[in-house]
């Protein structure tokens, strides 16, 4: 089967709304004149259960679905649990693709991470590097559980011939990040502890492992434009890297977050900390050759982030505690 053409009028299931990817796509689709959305929230449809998924599918019927509902956190919280990051993923996957496929849905749009790489892999990351090596121990079985997902997509295709595909994002920020204080993925934690810190007027703060591995940082609007460009014109077997191709130091982030938050003390090293991968950079050839470009830059995206941050503390808290590009409960 050839892709269907994206039209405006097409019904879209967004899987994971209330997450970081989820809430950028739909503000994205509604942008663009998409106004035919499905979307439920996690007290509405568990995605880890089998049978509701099924039963939620038939009854909404979409023709495009994209799957950003997934468990997600930093580094603390995948070493902490992996078995819920295996477990809660491999069942949202399993659920949501098997009822997708019994209904003969004709595309899906299913999302990895870029820690599904080797940890040695040469850098800047191709996709063609998926499944040539060893895994960051860290958070390997959240990456199993994506390299399940991107599996089965490619599975579904060879098998049913259906024009599903996948894209791996970086490492992602933006307005509805989750800022648990160990939870969270770096750059919201450390948005955080630096705001606290400049509040409270403490001369140090403590960050973690060494400052020197590197990671891409993308904000979620930008991935949220590239999904819209793959469904609209891509339509193979690979993954499809979302990044923006550059990254920095942790301690260079460090830097960069403590002076949005005017934090001006000390900032110190906890080596003690995991580091994770040393570096993951993605090449990102295959979308430019698409036409998507990132568009903004880590410094504003930063700068909006935190305004989004301060705004979010006068709201009540209704979430969940791990969140991201999900919501699970
Ligand atoms: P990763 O990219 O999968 O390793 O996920 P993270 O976003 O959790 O962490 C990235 C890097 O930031 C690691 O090297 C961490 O040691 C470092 N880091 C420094 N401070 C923090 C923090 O407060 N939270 C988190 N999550 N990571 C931190």
């Amino acid at each position: 089967m050839r892709a269907p053409e994206f039209t405006r009028s097409a019904k879209i299931f967004v899987a994971g709304h209330r997450g970081l990817v989820g809430s950028a796509l739909v503000r994205r689709l509604r942008a663009t004149g998409h106004h035919d959305l499905v979307l439920a929230t996690s007290s509405e449809v568990d995605l880890r259960d089998r049978g509701a998924t099924a039963r939620f599918l038939l009854d909404r019927r979409p023709e495009v679905i994209v799957l950003a509902a997934a468990r997600v956190g930093g580094i603390a919280a995948n070493a902490a649990a992996p078995a819920d990051f295996l477990s809660d993923n491999l069942r949202i996957q399993l659920s949501v693709l098997d009822a997708a496929r019994a209904l003969g849905v004709p595309r899906v749009l299913f999302l990895g991470s870029s820690c599904i790489y080797p940890r040695e892999a040469r850098q800047p990351i191709k996709e063609s590097a998926l499944l040539t090596g060893p895994l960051e121990p860290t958070n390997a079985a959240y990456a199993i559980a994506k390299i399940a997902g991107i599996t089965h997509v490619r599975s579904v295709r060879e098998q049913d011939g259906l024009p599903w595909i996948t894209a791996m994002p970086t490492n992602l920020y933006g307005p509805g990040d989750n800022f648990h204080p160990t939870g969270s993925h770096v750059l919201p934690g450390l948005m955080r502890r630096f705001h606290e810190a400049a509040q409270s007027g403490a001369h140090s703060v403590t960050v973690w492992g060494t400052g020197t591995p590197r990671r891409e940082f993308l904000h979620a609007d930008d991935l949220a434009d590239a999904c819209l460009t793959l469904l609209a014109g891509y339509d193979g077997p690979d993954p499809v890297n979302v990044g923006t191709g550059r990254d920095i130091t942790i301690a260079d982030l460090a830097r960069l977050v403590a002076e949005t938050a005017g934090y001006t003390g000390r900032i110190e090293f906890d080596p003690s900390k995991p580091d994770g991968t040393p570096r993951k950079v993605l090449d990102i050839s295959t979308l430019t050759g698409l036409g998507w470009e990132p568009r903004i830059r880590l410094r504003e995206g930063v700068a909006a982030t935190y305004a989004w941050y301060l705004e979010s503390l006068d709201l009540p808290r209704q979430r969940g505690e791990v969140r991201g590009h999900e919501v699970v409960r």
